[in-house]
């Protein structure tokens, strides 16, 4: 198969390119509304506690 991007964060198929760092992330970890990947929105992976 040709070498496909996978997401950096959990390494599912990469379908979206974060607009900020340039990151190969999957769907689940991009912001399509920002156009970026969740740790450039987030700052940290995954961190959904709530202050
Ligand atoms: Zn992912
Ligand atoms: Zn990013």
């Amino acid at each position: 198969m040709a070498a496909m991007p996978f997401c950096n964060l959990c390494g599912k198929p990469a379908t979206h390119t974060c607009g900020l760092c340039g990151k190969r992330v999957c769907g689940d970890h991009f912001d399509h509304k920002l156009g970026i990947c969740s740790i450039c929105k987030g700052g940290r992976r995954l961190a959904t506690r709530r202050h």
